[in-house]
């Protein structure tokens, strides 16, 4: 019998985020995946976040010489009905199979026990010590294994009765077209296109072909997935030349609705990446939030599992419901802000996802499995923070700062060393969320300090007599960036 700490089930970029968090915090790991990798998966383009997870779990190595696409240039038809050159990306284009794949590697490698291509066939027991059967698929070999926590990180794929939707249904319509089929321009740029009743994603693959996306209502497409194809190619304003083209590769759909589970923390079990949450895929960021979900989570289980109180296990559910509840409403914020930017918002596609969802006043039976207050309160935030002022990072180290009268410091849940705690934050009207630490410093004991009139040059010192010097100059140069500080009269 094999005994474990966390069973992950399902290994993309979720469940190998988990998997490397949790080995790093000591724990015996297993992973069942039921597919043989590497697997097609869609989510290519990843966003720069990616890279200081990746640095977290010392994955670099790992991911280097990884086929990607960089630095090419965007074009968008979005806020005007026209193409427009964008500012350059530093979105990657991956080859997707192959990141995942590497990933994989390397948590088994690191002494993630691996079922794969393996299905949980079934699961006994209960929290904290749950007899789970695992069976290979291309043998029948079974193996049965004790583990005191189950991770679900399947992905989109399953039903679950507790999936809420946070707005109308999309679905992604997608083909591939070989590089000789299409003009060299086409290969050229990545683009996106707000089209009258949907959008379109288009980029060269690292593989050299041309992947087309088209994301629409499923109500609109029904049956007629080629002519609903056809149609918003053929209203492009780049790809019109591809609407009578026949793909290299048949096109395919899938469901890209953006969902929230409502009751992704149970006893025992915890869901993660796409299994908790699944963002509408128009700010390409899907992949960058499951893994930053996963770490989060890690972080909490640990803190779960160690705690030997209520007060440190309530802590532990809370840091996670939070960044859930956060991570979602203001992805979904930000989606209906974005929508509503488009050329064409006028049109229904457009006007049914350019309002954020509003909770219930009066709970109904329809009710049950609606997200916690917390959720709506962040959808409710204020869109971004006021700009900082132009100047702080202009200021000449004479110049006699202090901090401004608005700044505060708040309790506040965050991680320290490995663990959830509650700190002191600051918090403060050109901040976009309360701030604890930079550059590993916690802002709260230098805040006498911080307080005081003085020049840069003066704060400077202060803060190098206790800290390193790349902390006092790193934490120097954010106070200057964020806006909090003024200049004295
Ligand atoms: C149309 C579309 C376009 C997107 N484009 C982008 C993009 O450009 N950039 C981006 O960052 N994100 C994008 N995303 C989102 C991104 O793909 C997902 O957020 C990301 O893959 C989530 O990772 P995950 O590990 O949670 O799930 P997945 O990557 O789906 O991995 C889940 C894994 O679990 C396995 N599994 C499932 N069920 C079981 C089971 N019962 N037992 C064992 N294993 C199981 C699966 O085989 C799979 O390997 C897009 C999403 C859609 C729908």
């Amino acid at each position: 019998m094999t005994e474990l700490d966390c069973l992950i089930i399902g290994a993309g970029p979720a469940g190998t985020c988990a998997a490397l968090r949790l080995l790093q915090l000591g724990y015996r790991v297993g992973l069942v995946e039921r597919a043989r990798f590497p697997r097609s998966q869609i989510g290519e383009a990843l966003t720069p976040g990616i890279r200081n997870i990746l640095e977290l779990l010392q994955a670099d190595d790992a991911l280097a010489g990884l086929p990607h696409i960089a630095g090419r240039p965007s074009v968008l038809r979005w806020e005007h009905d026209a193409l427009q050159p964008a500012a350059q990306s530093d979105t990657a284009v991956v080859a997707r199979a192959e990141f995942d794949a590497r990933l994989l590697a390397l948590a088994s490698s690191r002494g993630a026990r691996l079922w794969q291509p393996a299905r949980v066939q079934a699961i006994e027991g209960r929290p904290e010590a749950w007899r789970v059967q695992v069976v290979e698929t291309a043998t029948g070999t079974a193996s049965h294994l004790r583990a005191r926590w189950l991770f679900e990180a399947t992905g989109r794929h399953g039903t679950a009765i507790t999936r809420w939707a946070c707005a109308p249904n999309l679905a992604a319509l997608w083909a591939e077209f070989d590089a000789a089929q299409v003009a060299p321009d086409c290969l050229a740029a990545t683009r996106v296109e707000a089209l009258a009743d949907a959008w379109l994603w288009a980029s060269v693959l690292p593989s050299g072909r041309l992947r087309v996306m088209v994301l629409a209502d499923p109500h609109a497409i029904g049956g007629g997935l080629d002519s609903s194809w056809r149609r918003a190619l053929a209203s492009s304003r780049s790809l019109p030349a591809l609407a009578d083209l026949a793909p290299a590769q048949p096109l395919r759909i899938c469901s890209a609705a953006p969902y929230l589970d409502t009751a992704a923390w149970r006893p025992g079990r915890v869901k993660i990446g796409d299994a908790a949450f699944a963002l509408d895929p128009v700010s390409g960021s899907g992949v960058e939030k499951a893994m930053r979900f996963s770490l989060q989570t890690a972080v909490a289980w640990h803190t779960w599992s160690t705690s030997t109180d209520d007060a440190g296990r309530s802590l532990a559910q809370q840091y996670f419901s939070q960044q859930l509840n956060q991570t979602c409403a203001r992805h979904v914020r930000w989606c209906a802000a974005h929508y509503a930017s488009a050329w064409s918002a006028a049109g229904d596609f457009w006007r049914a996802r350019s309002t954020p969802p509003i909770q219930r006043t009066t709970p109904t039976a329809s009710a049950i499995g609606e997200p916690t207050a917390d959720f709506f309160s962040s959808l409710a935030e204020a869109p971004s923070a006021e700009p900082p002022p132009a100047g702080p990072d202009q200021w000449p180290a004479n110049a006699r700062i202090r901090l401004d009268a608005a700044c505060q410091l708040v309790p506040q849940l965050c991680v320290v060393q490995d663990l959830v705690r509650t700190a002191p934050a600051l918090t403060h009207p050109h901040l976009p969320r309360a701030v604890a630490f930079v550059a590993d410093q916690a802002i709260a004991s230098h805040w006498g300090l911080l307080r005081r009139e003085q020049t840069l040059g003066e704060l400077h010192d202060a803060l190098a007599r206790t800290m390193r010097p790349e902390a006092a100059g790193a934490m120097v140069a954010w106070l200057r960036r964020s806006g909090v500080m003024v200049r004295a009269a």
